[in-house]
This record gives structure tokens, sequence and C-alpha cells, in this order.
């Protein structure tokens, strides 16, 4: 704001004729504008001197003179100057009329007019005290000196006046400043929001965070004095994604960002919150500091979760719905094509669901909906997917199967589960299933195909009769269901005592002696006759009854030696099949061999373990230590099969293993292809430097058995040209008769 000019002045003298004189000094009459107008035309407008005009107040004693002061301040028109006489007879002299004024109006510049001393000026001055604003004039005086004081003197009041005004603005802008501040400051401290800045350079010290990341129970003082202060509010999940995005802020060109993580609290919970922030860069562009804001977002992604569940679910059921089914069937599909393990689809659909629906009402129907969908979960794993398509139809997405039978096995496992009775408001209600499988396979052609062939092998076990399952091909419908049910009669084949011990003689070539036994396992079974065991131990393997079964196996087999011993028939070693399943359950195989070995009075030597290469090596690999315990206890060890796959030498040697039984298939090419039979020469050489027994297994022929001759080693070998397998009497016919021979020959 402008202040306008004050040319108001007061002059207090008792003498008329000052007024009168100062009265022209100060308020010139102005030439008429007429005049000046010709003045222009004659000679061209010309610069005219500014003449100032004053406004003159005047008063004739010191009380008038106070009193026009007290008036012109009510008016608000205060003056700009005063002259004041320094004597005024009869009233107040110029002093105490200057001391009453400045009472009123302490601003106000006043001249003293005096012609002589009254009183020393010292004195004088020593009692006014107000040097700047006060000033002397003496009488007589100078027109000029009078305008000079009037304008100087009113031009020093404006700048005055204005200073004062725009210190009086400055006081109030920053006043109001600082009222805005600190409001924004209230504001900051109750927002949700926190505030902080970095230093833009790692490891980004912190440089400021808000007071109210109290909210997160931390201290903002505290933190700002460590230089871990990452580690402390970020979660450790998502620290390595922060530090991405914070690094990149180092790149020139980089804008701000924002990224969502979860933030430790100060009470060891952690919160949700979204981190927005922009680089601050200098002229170069490079990172000075980074400011950011920190906004609570855990009831967002509370809410966003909580929509997303719907959206994945079944309202009724809660289990996945459709789309989610789709979406990870494709998920599964792409996984498996890039080599994960595979999976199966199940189509589930309940027979005469309707009738239950028109019969009980729909409430009971959905009752029953959400019974047969608990049944389906406790029926699957953690990694299966269970859905809901509609209706009464549900699927489910079979993760991590090794064989298709495993789908087999699981919707046979469904279709006893639902069949069991639902009780239902009182209501005892029945339903069966219908089932319809489609396992990736290689040849799979997407997963879209795979939907059509779950639907239709649910459809031809609707058609077949319900209450079943069937495979999207036929082949696999009789080789899976096969597999499943001799799985499960194998549960009780060794309860109902239909195991049996086989046993094929190890002959020793140079003597033609038997010098060891091979107990195969064989299986009475019911209904299939007498099955090898290459047709069940895999599935046994499978289905987990591999355990009970091999140690129904160690246990027969020891008993036999005993037996075997106690006639004096028995061979020098009996061997026994080991899986690989026995062997991860390694403690539990040592202390069954132990016990079963006390049973039956044998020493451990007496045994002698079958594993494959592909065995010892996942041994290796798991760091299981029971095949050292087993070498340690004195048991024997045989690699099973060599030549089939690593054929290293490797493994022998670290596991001092007893013997290695070269495979038939190797033994087979040997008689066809000169290579083959170097190789097994080789092999033959090398066990026998590394002092490693040799069996060759499946000798069946007489030029095999010439064949091995001829290398001319101390090797065993067993096969069908030697023997069969056979059962514990005919086997021990064969002993019988060895020893018969033996003891011809000494007679003879
Ligand atoms: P393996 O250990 O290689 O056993 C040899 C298999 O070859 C036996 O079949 C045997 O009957 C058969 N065989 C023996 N000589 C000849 C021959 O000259 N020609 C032909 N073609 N075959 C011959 P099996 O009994 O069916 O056993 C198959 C596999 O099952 C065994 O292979 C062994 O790995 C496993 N196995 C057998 N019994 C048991 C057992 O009690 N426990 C475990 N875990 N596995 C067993
Ligand atoms: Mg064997």
């Amino acid at each position: 704001m402008k202040i306008t000019e004050n040319r108001r002045i007061l002059l207090a003298d008792d003498m008329p004729s000052i007024h009168e004189d100062f009265r022209k000094i100060l308020c010139p009459i102005l030439r008429t504008n007429n005049l000046t107008d010709i003045e222009d035309a004659l000679f061209g407008p010309t610069e005219k001197p500014t003449v100032l005009e004053f406004t003159l107040s005047s008063a004739f004693q010191g009380q008038e003179a106070v009193s026009m002061v007290e008036e012109s301040l009510r008016q608000n028109t205060p003056y700009a100057m005063a002259f004041i006489d320094m004597r005024m007879p009869p009233g107040w002299d110029g002093v105490e009329t200057i001391e009453r004024i400045w009472q009123l109006d302490p601003k106000l510049q006043i001249v003293i007019c005096t012609a002589y001393a009254d009183q020393s000026w010292i004195e004088v001055f020593s009692r006014l005290d107000a040097r700047d604003r006060l000033l002397v004039l003496k009488k007589p005086f100078d027109p000029i000196e009078v305008s000079q004081l009037a304008s100087t003197l009113s031009k020093k009041w404006q700048v005055t006046e204005e200073a004062e005004f725009k210190m009086n603005d400055l006081e109030q802008a920053v006043e109001e400043r600082t009222r805005e501040l600190s409001d924004a400051n209230i504001i900051v401290q109750n927002s949700p929001t926190i505030l902080y800045r970095l230093r833009g350079e790692p490891t980004f010290p912190l440089i400021y965070i808000s007071h109210n990341i109290t909210k997160f129970g931390h201290n903002a003082s505290a933190l700002l004095q460590v230089s871990d202060w990452m580690d402390i509010l970020v979660n450790d999940a998502d620290r390595s994604k922060v530090v991405t995005s914070m690094a990149r802020m180092l790149e020139k060109d980089a804008q701000g960002a924002s990224i969502e993580f979860r933030m430790h609290t100060g009470d060891g919970g952690q919160r949700w919150v979204e981190n927005r922030y922009i680089p601050v860069r200098d002229g170069e562009g490079k990172l000075i500091e980074v400011e950011g804001i920190i906004l609570d977002i855990t009831e967002r992604k509370a809410a966003e979760e909580r929509i997303a569940q719907l959206a994945r679910t079944d309202n009724l059921t809660g289990l996945a719905n459709r789309a989610t089914f789709t979406e990870r069937l494709h998920q599964a599909f792409a996984a498996a094509r890039r080599g994960a393990t595979p999976f199966a689809i199940l189509y589930i659909d309940l027979d005469h669901f309707k009738p239950v629906n028109d019969t009980y009402g729909h409430p009971v129907g959905d009752s029953l909906l959400k019974e047969v969908s608990q049944r389906l979960r406790a029926c699957t794993r953690d990694s299966d997917l269970v859905a809901r398509l509609g209706g009464d139809e549900f699927a489910i997405l079979q993760g991590e199967i090794s064989e298709p039978a495993n789908a087999g096995a699981l919707a046979t496992k469904i279709l006893s589960n639902v069949a069991l009775p639902f009780v239902l408001n009182g209501i005892e209600i029945r339903i069966s299933a219908s089932i319809g499988i489609c396992p990736f396979l290689n040849e799979s052609a997407g997963a879209d195909a795979m939907v059509v062939q779950a639907d239709l092998a649910l459809y031809r076990s609707k058609e077949e009769g319900r209450n079943q399952y069937r495979f999207h091909s036929n082949e696999l419908d009789l080789a899976v269901q096969e597999r499943v049910s001799i799985g499960e009669d194998l549960k009780n084949a060794i309860e109902h005592n239909e195991l049996e011990l086989y046993y094929q003689p190890q002959i020793e070539l140079s003597t033609n002696k038997i010098v060891g036994v091979e107990a195969l396992v064989r299986w009475n079974h019911p209904t299939r006759g007498l099955l090898n065991a290459g047709s069940f131990i895999a599935i046994a393997e499978k289905t987990g009854s591999i355990v009970a079964l091999g140690q129904w196996v160690l246990n027969q087999a020891c008993k036999q030696m005993r037996l075997w011993r106690d006639s004096n028939l028995a061979p020098q070693v009996m061997a026994i099949n080991l899986s690989l399943v026995q062997l991860e359950r390694g403690k539990e195989l040592v202390r069954n061999v132990i016990e079963t070995l006390e049973r039956w009075h044998l020493n451990p030597g007496d045994l002698e373990f079958d594993v494959t290469e592909a065995m010892l090596a996942q041994m290796t690999w798991t760091r299981n230590g029971v095949i050292p315990q087993l070498r340690e206890l004195g048991v024997k060890i045989a690699i099973d099969d060599f030549g089939t796959e690593y054929s290293s030498f490797n493994y022998l040697q670290a596991y001092r293993v007893n013997h290695l039984k070269i495979a038939q298939s190797m033994l087979r090419d040997a008689s066809i292809d000169p290579t083959s039979a170097n190789t097994i020469r080789a092999i033959i050489n090398l066990a026998r430097e590394a002092k490693i027994g040799v069996i060759v297994e499946g000798v069946e022929t007489e030029a095999q058995h010439s064949f091995l001759s001829s290398t001319g080693t101390a090797t065993q070998a067993q096969g069908h040209y030697f023997s069969k397998a056979v059962n514990v009497a005919e086997f021990s016919e064969l002993l019988q008769q060895e020893i018969d021979a033996h003891v011809n020959y000494i007679s003879k």
C-alpha cells in the first residue's frame, strides 16, 4: 500500500504576522490553468517548477495547538509537522506545548521557532529528549528555510510512515506464515501420512522423518541416528524390492515412483504401506535427496484381498470357482510343459443330485453341496485345488502326480468318501459321484483340450453306470484300474499270507557250485495267480506297502536261512533286494536288520543287500548314511543292474561294496556285439583290481555261459541257465542235490 502524502502543517505562534508569512511561503496562490495553457501555446509545453502546497493550521496559543493536534488525530488526519514558537504569552511556552503534544502524538515532528534563547538549548533538548523529531529554526528566518523544513519533514513523515507500515506488514506476514506452518505441522502430525527425506546417495541415509512415525511404534529421532533404517522398517521379504527401486533413483532420468511393502511396527507386527517418492536433483541431474510419503494401506490391502477372494471363490462352498480353476489349470499346464511334475484334472459330478433337491428342498441341497465340498477337501492335499464349477459339478486339479494311477487312487478315495451317508437336518441322504480324469501327458494338446477330455471321460463314467471313474482313454482306464486294484489288494497281501519267497541260486563259475541265493518275492494273488516281483514291486513302492513288504521279506529270508543252516544245507550268503523307500528310512532299516539277525541267530555277513547305482547316488546326495552303517555292521552290499545306469566305479569304492551284478541286458548284447563283450571283460577286470566280486545276471544260454567262462576269472553268475527262481522246496532240493553230488564225488 502507498501512503498518501501528508502536507498538513500546524503553526503555533502568538504573532498573527508570523502566520501570514508562513502562509505566503507554504501556501502560494497558483497561477490559473488558463495562463498555463496560454504559456504552453506560446512557448510549447515546458517543465514547470514544482510548487509544494501545504495545508497550514494556525494556533495562537499552546493550548489551542494541543487541542488541534488532538482533533487531527481523532479525524485520522495527523499533522506531518508543527512549527512551535518558543514563547507564546500568556499561555504555555513552546517546551510545555511540545511536551503535551507529544503525549498525544509522539511521532509528530516539531520545529521550535525562536528569536533568542529563552532557555539554554541544552536544557530544552534534555527536557524534550527527542532529537530525531526536533529541529530549531532561528528568527528571523529565511522563507527557504521554512519551505525546506516543511518539504523535508513532510517527506520524512511519509517515508517513516511507509517504513512503519511495511514493517507492520512484514510482521503480519511473518506471523501469518508462522501460523500457517504450525497449522501445517499439526496437519502433518495428525495425518496418516508420514513424510521423509533421504540423502540422495547409497545407503540413502534418513535425514528427516515426520514425528508421526510413532503411529507405527517407531521413534523419529532414534531412526535418524541409525544407518540401518531399512532393516528396521522394511519387512525382510520386501527389502530387495525396496532396495532396487531406491537404487533406480540414482539413474539420471528416473522419475518418482510408488512401491508397496510391509513395514515392521515397533511392537513386532507389520502394516502394509505405500511409499511414494520423488527424486530431488541439482541442475546437472545429480540426485541430492529423495522426498517421499508413506501411507498406511493395510485396510485397503485387506479389502482388496477380500474382494479378490470373493472373485476367486464359490459363494456357497468357499471352494475355488471356475475362473480360478481355469487360471490355475493353464499355469499348471505351462509349468508341466516346461518340465515340472505332471498333474491331473478330475471332473466330478454328483449322481442323482436333482431328486435330492426336489425331494428335500434347496436348503438341504445346498447343505449337501457344502458337505460334499468338505469331503473333497479332506480327500486332497494342500497342493491340490478343489473347485466348484457350478450346480453339482466339481473339479480337482491334482498336483504333482508321478503316474496316472495317482489320479485313479484319488478318484477311488473320493468315490468311497462321497458314498458314505450324509445326515442333513436329521435326514440321512446317500449319494454317489461319477468322475472323469485327464492326466497331463507329454502329448496333451493344451489345457482346454484336457478339460474337454476330462468332461468326455466323466460322460463315459455316467454312461457306463455312474459311481465310478473313467480316464480319457480306454487303455489308461484298464492299466490304471489294474494298478489301483493291485495297490489296494497289496495292502492285505501280508495279512492274508499271500506272499512267498522264491530263491535263485548264485553259482561260482569255476566250481559250478551254489555260493549264494537271491530271495525274490512272489505274490499268490487270489484272482490273478502267481505274480512276479516285476508286476507289483513298483506299485508297492508308490503306495507305501513296500516298507511292510520289505520287513516281511527280510524276516522270511532270514528264517529260511536259519532253517537251511539247521539242516546243513545253507549257501554262504542270502541276497535280498532293497528298495529306495527302505533306504530312505535308514534308521528303521538298520534297527530292523539287527533285530532280525538276532531273531534268527545269523551273522551280518550272512546277508547281502542288492541296491542299484541310482539308489546309491540318491543316498550320497541326501547324505543318508545308511549304507556305511550297514557295511559297519558287516552286512554285504551288491550293486544290482550294473551297466544300466552310471556304471561308475566311484560309488563302488566309496561304499566298499562286495559285489557288482552285471545287468542281464549287457550280457544279452555281449553275445551279438563284440564291443559289449569287451565292456563286460573290462568291467570284470576293473572289479578284480578293485577287489570287488562280480555276479553276472540272467545267464540263459550255453553261449553266454561259455563266453563268461572264457573270461577266465572267478566270476559268479545266476540265471535260467542254472536255475529259475524256485520255491523253497525246490531250492532245498537243489541244495540237497549239490551236497549229494559232493558226497558222491568224495566217495568215488
Ligand atoms: P533283480 O534284482 O534284477 O532280480 C532279477 C530278476 O530277473 C528276477 O525277476 C528274476 O526272476 C529274473 N531273472 C533271473 N534270471 C533270469 C534269466 O535268466 N532270464 C530272465 N529273463 N529273467 C531272469 P523278479 O523276481 O520278477 O524280480 C524283478 C525285480 O524285482 C528284481 O530285479 C528286484 O529288483 C525286484 N525284487 C524282487 N524281489 C524283491 C524284494 O523282495 N524286495 C524288493 N525291494 N525288490 C524285489
Ligand atoms: Mg537283485
